[in-house]
């Protein structure tokens, strides 16, 4: 199960207030000292982790919640709500462009998942409806291109590529005009991801930016890596300037900590989240839910 260990938790911190009538302020404290060690030991941002708490607390050592009838429900519920808060209050969508097509750039290091979440949003988006184009810029990694047309012909989904000896930018460029021609309502471009941040990778990305003008550029960062995730996400988010993250592998994260850093620490929601290897396992992103499935 995701997040078994921060879930089992809070699950044991919050439980013990249900036991208790009327709460004091030193139940309450007892309680979140808990809460803030299991989200630190969750990988969870540690400013994010003491404003969270310190939120809490403010909403719960007051008259109406302490002496309510169910204190602990309260201090229960406001958790749950600054949870919530944290990961973004409410869904955050895909926002399409008002004349088709729509432009989606898929960024994020080697690895995160790029070209299967390429695929994967392809697929989520043609349900609904739209005529996706898959482009292959990603150039270095000789893989990559073979890698997006076989995900394509699973899916039944083009994908343009002009090999790898083209200039990405003019490769992205050509693949709007092929989007064009073909009545293509999604682009959806597969750039480059190195092993590291380098200013190579955001200055090709930056020149793919500035030429595609894409109506969404979304950083794909794989959940499993915790604060590594976010700090990557701070990066691509400073240099770049994105529009949300997509959470990979988030069927393999026990502990939690990108998830819930990475919206505080970039100001950047998730948008959506990889929930397995297979091309249908990719699943909006909603706060409210992700909070409650956390508390159990
Ligand atoms: P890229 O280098 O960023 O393009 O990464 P790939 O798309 O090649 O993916 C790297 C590995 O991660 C592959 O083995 C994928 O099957 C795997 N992967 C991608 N997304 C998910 C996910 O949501 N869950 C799991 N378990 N594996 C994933």
């Amino acid at each position: 199960m995701i997040f078994e260990g921060l879930s089992e938790k809070l699950q044991n911190a919050l439980g013990k207030l249900k036991g208790k009538g009327k709460l004091t302020e030193k139940d309450v404290n007892d309680a979140m000292r808990e809460v803030k060690l299991a989200l630190l030991e969750a990988d969870v941002n540690f400013k994010v982790v003491k404003d969270f708490i310190s939120k809490v607390k403010d909403r719960c050592i007051g008259q109406e919640v302490m002496e309510s009838l169910t204190p602990a429900q309260h201090v229960i519920k406001i958790v749950n709500e600054e949870l919530t808060s944290l990961m973004g209050s409410v869904q955050s969508k895909i926002s399409f462009a008002s004349k088709p097509p729509t432009v989606i750039m898929l960024v994020g290091l080697q690895g995160a998942g790029k070209t299967t979440t390429c695929g994967k949003l392809a697929s989520y988006l043609k349900k609904q409806g739209k005529k996706p184009l898959l482009v292959a810029c990603d150039i270095y990694r000789p893989a990559a291109i073979k890698q997006l047309h076989v995900v394509g012909s699973k899916l039944g989904i083009p994908v343009f590529d002009m090999g790898d000896k083209q200039d990405p930018v003019y490769i992205a460029n050509s693949g709007l005009e092929e989007a064009s021609k073909k009545g293509n309502d999604v682009v959806i471009i597969d750039t480059a991801g190195r092993l590291h941040i380098d200013e190579d990778l955001m200055d090709e990305l930056k020149n793919v930016k500035s030429k595609i003008k894409p109506h969404e550029i979304l950083l794909v960062i794989d959940a499993m890596t915790g604060q590594d995730a976010v700090n990557v996400a701070e990066s691509f988010n400073n240099a770049l300037g994105i529009d949300g993250v997509i959470l990979t592998k988030l069927d393999g994260d026990t502990r939690g900590g990108a998830a819930l850093s990475v919206r505080a620490v970039t100001n950047k929601p998730i948008k959506f989240v990889g929930m397995g290897e297979k091309l249908e396992e990719l699943e909006p992103f909603h706060p409210d839910r992700m909070a409650s499935r956390i508390l159990g």
